[in-house]
Formats: C-alpha cells, sequence, structure tokens
C-alpha cells in the first residue's frame, strides 16, 4: 500500500500527474456540464406537456354539459393539485438549471427595497391574517440598492412562505430592511415558528432537502425554495445564512451588496 501511495504521489508530483489531473479535470467538467444542460433540457421540455394536462384538467372541471359524480370531482382535484405541484418542481428545477449554466441573466436596476418589501406583504396580509399570524415590516426609510427586480422578489417571496408555512397561529413574522455596513443592505426575516434543528440548518439550502417531508409535501413545498434562495443571493454576490432555535422561531438574514447606484443598468 505505501509502494502504491508514493508511486501515486511521485506521478502526480511529476509533469504526467499534472497532464493526468488536468484531463481528468476536463473530463469532469465535461460530465457536470452535459447533466447541467440535461436537467435544463428535461424541464424545458416538460413544461410544455404539464399545461396541456393542466388545460385538460380545467376543461373536464368547467364542463357544464357533463356533470360529473363527486368521486370523479375529487379525482380531477388532486389530479390538478399535482399537475400545479409538478409544474412548480420543474420551474424550480428549470430557474437552478439555468443559473447553474449562467444562463439566467440578472439585469440590475435601482430597487427601493422598502417600498417592495411593503407591498409583498400587503399581498401576504390576507393569507396570514387567515392563519392567524401578524406580518410586520420594519424599514430605515428609503433603502435603494441595484438588484434584479424579479428575482428579489421571488426571494422575499421564498423567505415569507416559509415563515408563514412554519408559524403556528397566535405567532408573528417579521420582515426588517436595513442598511448595513460596507455598502450593503440586510434583508431578515424573522418569524416565531417552529425552529430549525442544528443539523438541518446545515442542509436546507440543498436542493430536495426537507426536514419533514410529508409536512412540505402537504403545504405545497418543492423542497428547491432555499436552493433558489441561494442561487439569487449569491448572483448578486450576497450571502444568506439561519440561526434558529427549536421551538421558538428561525431567522433568515441575507446581506447584499447595494452596488453602483449611478449605472442604469448592469448585467
Ligand atoms: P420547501 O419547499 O419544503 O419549503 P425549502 O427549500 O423552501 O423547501 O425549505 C427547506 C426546508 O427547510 C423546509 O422543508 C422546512 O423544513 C425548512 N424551513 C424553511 N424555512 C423554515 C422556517 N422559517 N421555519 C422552519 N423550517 C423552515
Amino acid at each position: 500500500v505505501m509502494l502504491a501511495l508514493c508511486l501515486v504521489f511521485l506521478v502526480a508530483a511529476s509533469g504526467l500527474g499534472h497532464l493526468l489531473t488536468s484531463r481528468a479535470m476536463k473530463a469532469i467538467v465535461v460530465a457536470f456540464n452535459r447533466q447541467r444542460e440535461f436537467v435544463a433540457d428535461a424541464s424545458h421540455e416538460l413544461r410544455t406537456p404539464l399545461s396541456v394536462m393542466l388545460a385538460s384538467v380545467e376543461t373536464l372541471e368547467e364542463n357544464e354539459e357533463d356533470r360529473l359524480s363527486p368521486f370523479s370531482q375529487q379525482v380531477l382535484a388532486d389530479m390538478k393539485d399535482e399537475v400545479l405541484r409538478m409544474s412548480k418542481i420543474v420551474g424550480g428545477l428549470l430557474t437552478l438549471a439555468r443559473g447553474d449554466a449562467g444562463a439566467a441573466p440578472i439585469i440590475k436596476e435601482p430597487l427601493e427595497l422598502d417600498t417592495m418589501a411593503q407591498q409583498i406583504a400587503r399581498m401576504l396580509d390576507p393569507l396570514a391574517k387567515k392563519n392567524g399570524i401578524t406580518i410586520k415590516v420594519t424599514t430605515e426609510g428609503r433603502t435603494v440598492l441595484q438588484a434584479d427586480r424579479e428575482r428579489i422578489e421571488q426571494l422575499l417571496l421564498i423567505l415569507l412562505d416559509n415563515a408563514l408555512k412554519h408559524t403556528p397561529s397566535g405567532g408573528s413574522v417579521n420582515l426588517q430592511i436595513a442598511t448595513a455596513s460596507h455598502h450593503q443592505v440586510k434583508i431578515v426575516v424573522h418569524d416565531t415558528g417552529a425552529g430549525i434543528a442544528l443539523e438541518d440548518q446545515l442542509r436546507i439550502f440543498e436542493r430536495f432537502y426537507r426536514v419533514d417531508k410529508a409536512r412540505s409535501r402537504e403545504t405545497g413545498g418543492t423542497g428547491l425554495g432555499l436552493s433558489i434562495a441561494k442561487w439569487i443571493v449569491e448572483a448578486h454576490q450576497g450571502t444568506i445564512g439561519v440561526e434558529s432555535t427549536m421551538g421558538s422561531g428561525s431567522k433568515f438574514t441575507v446581506i447584499l451588496p447595494q452596488g453602483s447606484l449611478n449605472n442604469k443598468q448592469e448585467r
């Protein structure tokens, strides 16, 4: 064994080793890129049949002449739920595959984060009220940054939707927008919900990782939300992290660079 190890070391240390390593690396990169392309192509191809299936289910549901039995109505409703879930997964996979391939452009524009936060909280307020949860927004007045509007909206929605899903009635969700040092802005989503165990905190940003698969399915989760959130934050050269205590809530903190606000548009 020692002899073999010495040989490997000698080959690696020599020019031949370098050649082999760079060849092997090239092959690995090609294989990775093929896999990414495959996921992107597969997700893209699945979107059309899924839209057709959804349209067919809706046509059957709305067909006035052909009254369906309660049993058939239930089967159709279940089918529709699953088709919608699958469309959500396929959409999420496509976003991530395009992000991996560098094929999802980040189009930056000056963005008033405080206004956007208020709008999104207003939009989610009826859902929160229905579940007995209070949403509060804390801002420091005008907080502007250079960022992709659609993506930042998606990021806030993912974090708030998760907070609402995991907070019981009587709890609260706080969205805080602030400027941080070194020309950065801070987004904090703090809930008083179930909390996340330490070993899960290390894994929740992984694709398809869910703490409780059955519960996530029930609440319409796909296990891709936080991976998409992480991709959006990193595509803006920011960071995302979580602090949580079981039973007393979770706090997600995003730090984003403010960016040069003089440039009208930057890719
Ligand atoms: P999902 O679609 O299942 O919500 P995410 O990637 O958004 O997937 O989240 C991964 C897992 O992290 C969730 O299944 C959930 O268990 C956990 N999680 C995310 N946000 C919270 C939160 N605010 N409180 C408790 N658990 C959370």
